[in-house]
């Protein structure tokens, strides 16, 4: 089996190459939101791109403050999401890092995550005069089969939007294929995580934050699963020399694309992130009971963006008792007000259950929004806390 480094590169490699690649062979090209059913338009041949990971990479590149600062030559209000800052950035740019993603034919924006996205589509939709679809999804609840016709009624109707604009129809044995792999990417996506019960984990939370990438860049892919595959491979054959009496502790929200390890710079074997929940969101529920669109349809009904508030906590709580950690770190992003309006009520919730937490305060991709020694004395004092 090939090394999930060499996969990883492959991967990366193609995504980045497949909006020029497109170009060449007529091929459509989307741009969209993270939680968009890419199912159902890689099932019609049209190559996906998402910005918000495109913005993580930009970040990650250390390029998020000039290329925030270049979004303010086109008044846009500093007080956004970084990640829609940073794509407006692009345009006023120089040099973007692989140079910017192409144009895309058409935008495909769901609210599943938050209310920016659409917002943010509409805004390049006007500018740049591109087709743009929205999904408009209610709030997810238990009683699921209330809204489902809704759902499925937009799902048709971008089928309908795409063979408008690419001539292009569904392949459902593709549809189906994509899902069984993408079903099959989560599933080893959480086995991934839950090697990190183990005592001592054998896996940094910045080794599985940099392993996203496929789930967003190849979810429906086989090269997703032979990825995760090989690094649950990888991981169990490596037995974890660390100490086995460290703190265990859960990072809750974004992480720090800016930073070299996506967090800051005072975890240690004996104080160390096992879980950041953030990495769990891209986890989605594809049932195999029902048809194909029903999988879908609760796939991205669920997100844990668009569950409720005690859903999301109870959630949370569960994996701290789960992953048996000492102490949870909140990290209030600036950026995401959805996330943000969680912060608080988590806190307290933590409180109550006699789980130690702390606040800090910053942002997932705007390093200007980072006070490096702030949060680093605040993490420092929340140790001394928990080693008492
Ligand atoms: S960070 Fe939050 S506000 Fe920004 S695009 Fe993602 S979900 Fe939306």
């Amino acid at each position: 089996m090939a090394s999930s480094k060499s996969i990883l590169a492959k991967i990366f490699a193609e995504y980045y190459l497949s909006g020029a690649q497109a170009r060449q062979e007529g091929r459509p090209i989307a741009y969209v939101t993270a939680f968009t059913p890419v199912e159902i338009l890689r099932a019609m041949d049209v190559v996906c791109l998402f910005p918000e990971s495109y913005a993580v990479v930009c970040s990650a590149s250390n390029k998020s403050q000039e290329m925030i600062q270049a979004s303010t030559m086109a008044s846009f209000s500093q007080d956004l999401c970084s990640y829609s800052l940073i794509s407006f950035g692009a345009d006023h740019y120089p040099r973007p890092p692989y140079g910017g993603l192409p144009r895309p034919d058409m935008l495909i924006a769901t609210n599943n995550q938050c209310g920016t996205t659409f917002l943010w589509f509409k805004l390049l939709s006007q500018k740049q005069n591109i087709p743009l679809f929205i999904i408009d999804y209610p709030a997810a609840n238990p009683n699921q089969s209330a809204t489902r016709p809704y759902i499925e009624e937009q799902y048709k109707e971008l089928i309908k939007f795409v063979q408008k604009h690419t001539d292009r129809n569904i392949n459902t044995q593709e549809l189906n294929e994509q899902i069984i792999c993408s079903r099959k990417a989560c599933d080893l996506w959480l086995r991934l995580h839950e090697l990190n019960k183990e005592v001592p984990p054998p896996l940094t939370a910045t080794e599985i934050v940099d392993s996203l990438f496929p789930m967003l860049a190849a979810k429906g892919t086989p090269s997703a699963c032979d990825f995760y595959e090989a690094l649950i491979e990888e991981k169990q054959a490596i037995r974890n020399e660390n100490s086995t009496d460290s703190l265990r502790l859960l990072w809750h929200g974004y992480p720090m694309w800016f930073l070299r390890k996506r967090f800051p710079d005072c975890f240690d074997d004996a104080f160390q992130v096992v879980l950041n929940d953030y990495t769990l969101w891209w986890n989605l529920d594809y049932p195999d009971e029902q048809g194909d669109m029903d999988a879908l349809i609760s796939a991205y009904s669920k997100t844990y963006l668009n569950r409720t508030l005690n859903h999301k906590i109870d959630w949370v709580d569960a994996l701290a008792r789960d992953y048996s950690v000492d102490g949870v770190i909140c990290h209030a992003n600036r950026s995401c007000r959805r996330a943000l309006a969680d912060i608080v009520p988590l806190r307290d919730r933590l409180h109550k259950k006699e789980i130690p937490s702390v606040i800090i305060e910053s942002d997932m991709a705007h390093a200007g929004c980072y006070s490096g020694e702030q949060v680093k004395l605040r993490i420092e004092s929340f140790r001394e806390s928990l080693s008492i």
